[in-house]
């Protein structure tokens, strides 16, 4: 192995060498910086332009519009028939789950070593990322500690493909309402952090934000008990500590919640979205709307959970929870709170991170204009990344080309050709 590395060792310094005193002019020809992406059209993120082109030079957008030129020494990538998008923002991803079919949520968290979880965890970021995802906000590692804070590095350096990510740590939760849950004379470690008490929040929140969060994530409510409904866990006065905390610090909080009550607390309290919301009334989605609070409904996971459960899709009467989603999206819909886009993937397989849009277009009714506009520009104006999420001069050169026009037929985003992330192409045509 010595010898091999010290003859390569060799050869790179021959080929630095040689590039270094000759060949410096016909490098700056072959790997230029400016590329011009020519696709059918151009979704900039609000509105489909067709016979538009971009302009990418370096990590950044550097021009759109119709009739563009190519400057001299930039390549040419014609995307004929392909519709030009801003990387996909995933709303609500857990990178460090494997879906709960192939092995159950308690076994993930108790059973499963933290190395075999980052393992699976990468090629779960390499899946998203070709499948459009160029950014996902990652709601929690349930037991993997801060690992998502290592997994955003390491794609930040290069060293694994994957997303740029906004990462929640270990998410909060009040003393005893989560899981897993054994006998009761087992202590377990959890699948987040029991924090209780102003004290104890606030301790809970400046120890994640220290340890590398982008977000606190708060379970507003949750089971106490197997097979009882949700019921609220922090007070008010808790949650309320726990956004201030947090916010002083430059970060949102993001709140698990499907109870009209726990959702109540944590718009009052001032997050950034609720998750889920599954048994949201009318009422409190007017107080999130009136509040600023985004609901991320991930219909996806309920969807794939009843499947999990014994529901054929397609066969008999919807599954009470299923019922119960189409009543609160309902609800959500007449009272105009905005929606972000996120599936909880993790529940299902990462890289299929499209069934969130699918289901929001067939089953609960939304045009895929608007899942489109949800998944680039609304995300990015939800969760505060100005830098991405439309394609404009100046924004990041995060683009994704499918087959097709996705604004009129939300299944051309199965069709990923190309995904750029910061100027880099880690697909193509
Ligand atoms: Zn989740």
């Amino acid at each position: 192995m010595l010898s091999l590395s010290h003859s390569y060792r060799c050869c790179w310094l021959f080929l630095f060498g040689f590039l270094l005193s000759s060949a410096q002019p016909l490098l700056a020809q072959t790997s230029p910086t400016s590329t011009l992406l020519r696709p059918a059209a151009v979704f900039d993120g609000e509105t489909l332009h067709t016979g538009w082109q971009v302009l990418v030079e370096g990590d950044r957008i550097k021009a759109v519009g119709p009739n563009l030129l190519t400057p001299a020494g930039a390549r040419t990538l014609e995307l004929p028939g392909l519709t030009l998008l801003p990387g996909l923002i995933e709303g609500h991803s857990h990178l460090l789950l494997h879906p709960y079919n192939e092995t159950p949520w308690n076994d993930q968290v108790l059973l499963e070593s933290q190395a075999l979880r980052v393992a699976r965890a990468t090629t779960h970021a390499q899946r998203t990322l070709l499948a459009g995802f160029t950014t996902a906000r990652d709601l929690g590692t349930e037991g993997a500690g801060y690992a998502d804070v290592g997994i955003k590095q390491a794609i930040d350096q290069g060293i694994t493909p994957g997303p740029r990510l906004l990462v929640a740590t270990r998410a909060l939760v009040a003393t005893g309402s989560y899981g897993p849950k054994l006998s009761t004379d087992v202590e377990v470690p959890q699948g987040a952090q029991e924090a209780d008490g102003p004290e104890g929040v606030v301790r809970a929140v400046r120890e994640q934000i220290g340890r590398g969060a982008d977000i606190i994530k708060v379970y507003a409510d949750y089971r106490w008990g197997k097979g009882e409904p949700a019921r609220p866990t922090f007070s008010q006065e808790e949650l309320n500590l726990i956004v201030q905390t947090a916010n002083a610090a430059g970060r949102p909080v993001v709140a698990h919640s499907s109870t009209p009550e726990g959702m109540r607390r944590a718009t009052l309290a001032g997050v950034q979205t609720i998750e889920h919301g599954d048994g949201g009334t009318l009422e409190v989605f007017k107080l999130m709307k009136q509040r600023g609070v985004a609901l991320c409904p991930t219909v996806a996971a309920g969807d794939a959970i009843a499947q999990y459960q014994g529901w054929h899709k397609g066969q008999g009467a919807l599954p009470e929870r299923v019922q119960q989603k189409h009543i609160s999206m309902e609800a959500a819909l007449k009272s105009g709170v905005t929606l972000a886009f996120g599936g909880d993937v993790g529940v299902f397989a990462h890289g299929d991170n499209v069934r969130e849009a699918e289901l929001l277009v067939q089953d609960y009714g939304l045009t895929p204009l608007a899942v489109l506009r949800q998944a680039t520009s609304g995300n990015a104006r939800i969760f505060g990344l100005i830098d991405r999420g439309r394609i404009q001069p100046g924004l990041l050169a995060d683009l994704v080309a499918v087959q097709g026009d996705p604004t009129r037929d939300v299944m051309a985003l199965r069709q990923v050709r190309l995904v750029m992330k910061g100027g880099v192409l880690y697909k193509q045509p």
